[in-house]
């Protein structure tokens, strides 16, 4: 699959961006703010709360970055005003992290203060390896003024028992738990498909075993029948964790764990930097783009 996989993300650029939107649609809310609130309201009819993602990263100016917070507030205003069960997810590169991660910190501050006052929460999510220290440091630093705030972890990074282990230790540990989506280096990453499973469970239980808030954001059947397994087995209370899928991906499965009784969170992204995003993520990860070829053919 993988020669096909390569083979789609080479060609896809050629293509006119309208064509390539319907592909990528399954996987976006949509291009504006209020295309999120309709995804999020139906999701919300539907049992699952979400999270909404303001597409972009790596922002190239610190005006960017403030533009980028500012709709980011706005998302937060909006979750309130039309009564949405959602919280925020931000990239820190959007919010200026790789251009002056001081000013970024005052950024995130500015998101999580707001989220406070409106009793909601932000996600941190966590980008490529090269930003790891800088998005753990500036979680930490922000945490220690607000609860309501959290990072994530991935499991196929060597270094990420260590980072739970110690955001346990530091009583920090509100983390989402996925496997990476970030082509990294076997020096630093577990590569094997089992490999990252494994970690995968070892971290999960790591945090069952710390009573701290994990959200389990994967779509692969083992390790989520195992999470199930283990929750009923181990009496894990609801309160903490959760399910975390991506929109548009595994829609049955989803509903599955809705129907038994899971909380389940769904990642709302939406944004006019769609292209940009599924671009990136398809190069990054040239998986991605046999999914989204897949998914004009097969309901997950
Ligand atoms: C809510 C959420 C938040 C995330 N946040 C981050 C983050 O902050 N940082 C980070 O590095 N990664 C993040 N990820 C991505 C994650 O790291 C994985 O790359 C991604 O979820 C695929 O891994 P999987 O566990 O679902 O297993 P896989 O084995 O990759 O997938 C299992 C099955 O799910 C389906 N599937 C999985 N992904 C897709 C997709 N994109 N499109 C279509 N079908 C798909 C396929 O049917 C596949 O066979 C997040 C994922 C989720 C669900």
């Amino acid at each position: 699959m993988s020669w096909f996989n390569r083979l789609i993300v080479w060609v896809m650029p050629v293509f006119p961006k309208s064509f390539i939107w319907l592909f990528a649609r399954r996987y976006v809310a949509g291009k504006t703010l209020a295309d999120a609130v309709r995804q999020t309201r139906k999701l919300n009819a539907a049992g699952c709360t979400a999270t909404i993602d303001v597409l972009g990263e790596d922002n190239r100016t610190m005006q960017e970055a403030e533009t980028a917070k500012a709709e980011a507030l706005t998302v937060l205003d909006t979750i309130r005003a039309e009564g949405l069960n959602a919280n925020l997810s931000v990239k820190l590169s959007q919010l200026g992290l790789r251009l002056d991660a001081e000013s970024c910190r005052h950024n995130v501050e500015a998101l999580v203060s707001r989220a406070a006052s409106l009793g909601n929460f932000v996600r941190i999510d966590m980008e490529d390896s090269t930003v790891t220290d800088a998005t753990l440091h500036l979680y930490r630093a922000v945490r220690r003024e607000h609860a309501n705030t959290g990072a994530v972890i991935q499991a196929c990074l060597r270094r990420s028992e260590d980072d739970v282990r110690a955001l346990i230790g530091q009583g920090i540990a509100h983390l989402r738990l996925c496997k990476g989506i970030y082509n990294e280096a076997p020096e630093i990453a577990y590569k094997g498909r089992e490999e990252v499973r494994e970690q995968f469970r070892k971290l999960a239980l790591m945090m069952f075993d710390a009573g701290a808030f994990v959200g389990l954001a994967t779509h692969d059947k083992a390790l989520v029948d195992w999470a199930v397994r283990t929750i009923r087995e181990r009496n894990i209370p609801n309160d903490r964790f959760e399910f975390q899928m991506l929109y548009g991906v595994t829609e049955k499965m989803r509903a599955r764990l809705v129907a038994q009784g899971f909380s389940l969170r769904v990642y709302v992204p939406y944004g006019e930097l769609w292209y940009a995003y599924s671009m990136r993520r398809m190069k990054e990860n040239p998986a991605v783009a046999g999914h989204i070829v897949k998914s004009l053919f097969i309901r997950t």
